[in-house]
């Protein structure tokens, strides 16, 4: 076996040209929400397995879906090694606004080292950099170290489900030991991290109802029962001003995070909360000050309203008394919580904290579970190694308040760990104009993938 410094000075010569077919990829401006860029999308799909095809996998291929291809991809070489699946997303979120770009979006520009371009972070050079990472270890070590399976999709950015049913059709077919995804960001160019936590989401709707029709607050003010009143004493019932959800089974199922997690939010040596309070233009936090800010994000529940309809709000004065008002309240839920469970507990908690006279009914609009994989999992512990030899620090373990929906799926349909190494930085300006990926970045990104999946065969 070629040793990982014969991987690293390839990469190093070659870095010229997988920037340059890079560039070439990001060109295309496969926006997948936008029906105009169907074509788009599609060639962008046949680009990366055309780039398969060349790099000698022996199986690569779109896969045909009710929306916009799949692309996969596999190399097994022996199945006495492991496995390892690959997912990214090589479609794009669209460019508006289009004057607050200083290129345009889909001309590829290598500025102070970094690429702008539409995709460029989310997702395009990330998958590229693995692509890159494999070429090394095809090209000087004459083969990959263990088998390797990709699949992509095109309908990320539009919210498709046409990966959610491949992989619940076909987990025999993508059985693999663990999964890589390259699409979130390190904390600091100096300081990677591992992402070990995503929380669910539980998306409700609230409708309550009183009179049988609108009323007249002279005539019915102070008997009548008030929908809009009702909903704002029952959020509030919810979630008082302490920031506490007041869900008996949701607080009895908040997991207790490990003592290095416990000790990490309490030091915040990342500077969190100054860090949280200047992206949100607010002088401190709210909620349950007791817990660190990244305790609060990653790992505790939370209870938002995002909307209150009902009633009058026109120019002047209407003096009515409505008969039924609208909440959508959602839950981010600690990972391994059941979404169908935890909608049963607070629709028990809805019906016993509704004000009298009024009557409430709960709709689940939409859900995902979260997700959480053990630090001592042994492809964590791979990625780590890779990580701090590539950087020279040990990574940091972070769980992020979004959601991945398909990582959580990996995890419960396939029952695969899931491992998190993504290369962006803070600055990218993903979904924003500007975007893009620093080639400092993309060249460490290569060697510690590559390095990542020798770890895998050799441990
Ligand atoms: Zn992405």
């Amino acid at each position: 076996m070629a040793t990982a410094t014969t991987r690293n000075n390839y990469l190093d010569e070659n870095q010229s040209r997988f920037i340059e077919q890079l560039l070439e990829w990001l060109a295309i401006p496969s926006i997948s929400t936008l029906p105009e860029h169907k074509d788009d999308v599609r060639r962008a799909a046949d680009w990366v397995r055309d780039k398969l095809v060349a790099m000698g996998f022996p199986e690569a291929k779109t896969i045909a879906t009710e929306g916009h291809p799949l692309v996969y991809g596999q190399w097994l070489i022996d199945n006495k090694r492991p496995t390892l699946l690959f997912y990214g997303h090589y479609d794009v979120q669209p460019v508006d606004p289009i004057d607050e770009w200083q290129t345009p979006p889909f001309q590829p520009t290598i500025r102070d080292g970094n690429i702008y371009c539409r995709g460029a972070s989310d997702d395009k050079a990330q998958i590229m950099l693995v692509l890159a990472a494999l070429e090394a270890w095809i090209k000087v070590d004459g083969a990959l170290p263990l088998n390797i399976k990709i699949l992509l999709e095109g309908e990320e950015e539009a919210g498709g489900a046409s990966i959610a049913r491949y992989v619940q059709e076909n987990p025999e077919f993508l059985r693999a030991d663990a999964v890589l995804i390259c699409d979130t960001h390190m904390v600091h160019p100096k300081q990677p991290s591992l992402v070990t936590g995503l929380r669910g989401v539980l998306y409700t709707e609230l409708a309550v109802s009183g009179a049988k029709t609108d009323l007249h607050s002279g005539s019915y003010g102070g008997v009548a029962p008030n929908p809009i009143h009702a909903l704002c004493i029952l959020i509030s019932r919810l979630k008082g001003e302490d920031g506490v959800i007041q869900i008996p089974e949701l607080a009895a199922a908040i997991p207790i995070p490990s003592a290095a997690e416990e000790l990490f939010w309490q030091e915040d040596p990342l500077h969190a909360k100054e860090a949280l309070c200047t992206e949100m233009g607010v002088e401190e936090l709210v909620g349950e000050k007791e817990y660190p800010a990244l305790e609060r994000i990653g790992l505790r529940p939370a209870l938002e309203v995002h909307g209150i309809r009902g009633g009058f709000t026109g120019t002047g004065a209407k003096t009515v008394i409505p008969a039924s008002a609208i909440a959508k309240v959602s839950l981010r839920l600690p990972a391994g919580l059941e979404p169908n469970e935890v909608f049963a507990w607070l629709e028990k908690a809805v019906d016993e904290k509704i004000p009298g006279g009024h009557k409430v009914r709960l709709s689940n609009l939409h859900s995902g579970k979260g997700f959480y994989i053990e630090h001592d999992n042994r492809y964590i512990r791979a990625a780590a190694e890779a990580l701090e030899s590539a950087y020279g620090t040990a990574p940091v373990f972070m769980r992020e308040g979004g959601s991945i929906p398909i990582a959580a799926l990996f995890d419960t349909v396939l029952k695969t760990p899931v491992v998190l190494m993504g290369f962006g930085l803070p600055d990218d300006n993903i979904h924003a104009p500007n975007e893009k990926f620093s080639i400092n970045q993309f060249n460490k990104g290569t060697k510690t993938v590559a390095d990542f999946l020798g770890r895998l065969t050799s441990g």
